[in-house]
């Protein structure tokens, strides 16, 4: 707990004096008594103590006021944030647990954690400051391991345990400037790097009564300083459970790399370049200084590790996701990089095949690099066993074709249509495509069946001896399926690979 009242009493003293406002901290030595040799001084001191005290009450009553007054406000922001919760809740619950382990013993009053992924391509964590902790599946991505996931969600922590959000919520009443930061910290957060279902969760907190408090707590408010103090806390929390903190360099340098400070993301301050090679630096004062003392032996007596190495078995599917996303803003090279980070840990799955075909076929400049496309799409279809993504036959089908293989690219363009049909009962948008390439391709006769052909026969055949009403046959190169009756082995998953 002492900890945490220091914290209060830096920030307190240093709210009202001007010395904090040339960015030099007032030490608390400064209102310590060690001169106070004579009765007067001492008086002195006593006098300049009882002052500090009255007013570091008054503060966190303060603090406490406009918490209060905000808390309807954070509540409807924290809603709006759920809503783009990252649907996944095994990687949630690995997020939380690692969150919790972080958490000091001593925390302040009303303040109760909780670690939670949000969906948006943005780098991004924020903090509220009842403890409610999020990281953007976009920031998750770019982390390599538990150490440097345990420096982020601890830096969150730190933000709220030296409750920096009381002086942000003041700045922003005092310098009303809350439009200009609500316009920039949500278009980071939620703004305009989201699209689908983020841009709905844009909407409500559009709509949602937001003011200075939500201002505040956006992380493009915090300042420099307290940016700082939060790595000092994160750097800390990792290795009270014996993280390296250094690590957390590994990933700021990824972040540095991949954006601009002009980028789409440069508003989110975890994806400003700038900064992210300033924290680079940071870390490395940081543990060359006043940590050195606790992190060398650490270091040196071989306790610091990077994790448990099993990061990936949570994050792959998540990772591709983004990966395909970034497809879609043309970053093919950034999503190249992020799927075949992660293909040994998804070696049989048939989207990250996909994907990765995808970006072969799209940046490939070689016939090495379309026959590797072509590989990928052909295995992605072999591997879909569940009739999951019929748009890999269909993009394997068109790689066929553009590799001259016209019989191959008829066939599987029509175990696209009819995979499509099975698994949403409607034809697919781009069917009148398809009739077109099927021409193209030397087929003008095959028809897709009826749909409500389809629903009827198949609803009305309750006997699974009987063969389905449909051929719906895999592409070409596909084994036959086994009857639905038979029981396959379940598929164990990988288990994660520690990183070297
Ligand atoms: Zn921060």
């Amino acid at each position: 707990m002492r900890k945490f009242i220091v914290g209060i009493v830096v920030l307190v003293v240093g709210l009202s004096s001007p010395a904090f406002a040339a960015g030099r901290m007032v030490p608390l030595a400064a209102v310590s008594s060690a001169d106070a040799q004579t009765s007067a001084s001492q008086d002195k001191a006593d006098k300049d103590r009882k002052k500090a005290a009255e007013r570091e009450a008054k503060d966190a009553k303060e603090d406490e006021r406009l918490l209060d007054e905000a808390q309807a406000e954070i509540d409807a922001f924290a809603l709006a944030l759920l809503e783009a919760k990252y649907d996944d809740p095994f990687l949630q619950e690995y997020v939380n647990e690692l969150g919790q382990s972080l958490v000091p013993s001593e925390t302040p009053a009303g303040v109760l954690f909780s670690f939670r992924v949000i969906e948006n391509r943005a780098p991004n964590a924020l903090a509220l400051p009842d403890g409610r902790i999020f990281v953007t599946s976009g920031l998750l991505t770019f982390i390599n391991n538990e150490a440097q996931l345990a420096f982020v969600l601890g830096h969150e922590i730190g933000h709220v345990i030296e409750r920096h959000y009381a002086r942000s919520i003041r700045e922003a009443k005092s310098r009303a400037r809350i439009g200009a930061i609500v316009g920039a910290g949500l278009g980071a957060i939620i703004g305009a790097a989201s699209k689908g279902k983020q841009g709905a969760v844009g909407g409500a907190v559009a709509g949602a009564a937001i003011g200075y408090a939500v201002a505040a707590v956006t992380m493009n408010s915090y300042s420099r300083q307290q940016e700082d103090e939060a790595d000092r806390r994160g750097v800390m929390l990792a290795l009270d459970r014996r993280f390296d903190a250094r690590e957390a360099q590994g990933m700021f340098q990824k972040l540095a790399s991949t954006f601009g400070d002009e980028d789409r993301f440069g508003n989110a301050l975890w994806g400003r370049h700038s900064r992210n090679v300033e924290r680079i630096e940071n870390i490395d004062r940081l543990l060359g200084g006043d940590l050195a003392a606790r992190y060398n032996p650490l270091r040196a007596a071989g306790e610091l590790s990077l994790g448990s190495g099993q990061m990936y078995l949570y994050t792959s599917a998540m990772i591709r996701d983004t990966a395909i996303d970034y497809m879609d803003d043309d970053r093919y090279d950034l999503a190249k990089t992020l799927l075949e980070q992660i293909s040994s840990y998804r070696a049989r799955d048939p989207k990250t095949l996909w994907a990765l075909g995808k970006v072969y076929k799209t940046i490939g400049r070689t016939a090495a690099d379309r026959n590797k496309a072509l590989d990928m799409l052909q295995q992605g279809v072999r591997l879909d066993e569940r009739n999951r993504y019929p748009y890999i036959r269909r993009d394997y089908g068109l790689m066929q074709a553009r590799l001259g293989n016209t019989a191959g690219a008829v066939e599987s363009l029509k175990s696209y249509i009819l995979n499509y049909q099975e698994l949403r009962l409607a034809d697919p948008t781009d069917i009148e495509n398809m009739y077109d390439y099927l021409l193209t391709f030397g087929d003008s006769t095959w028809k897709a069946p009826k749909l409500d052909t389809r629903i009827v026969m198949a609803s009305s055949d309750p006997d699974p001896t009987v063969a389905p009403p449909v051929p719906v046959s895999p592409a070409t190169s596909s084994p036959a399926k086994p009857p639905q009756n038979t029981l396959r082995p379940p598929t164990t998953p990988r288990p994660a690979q520690r990183r070297p």
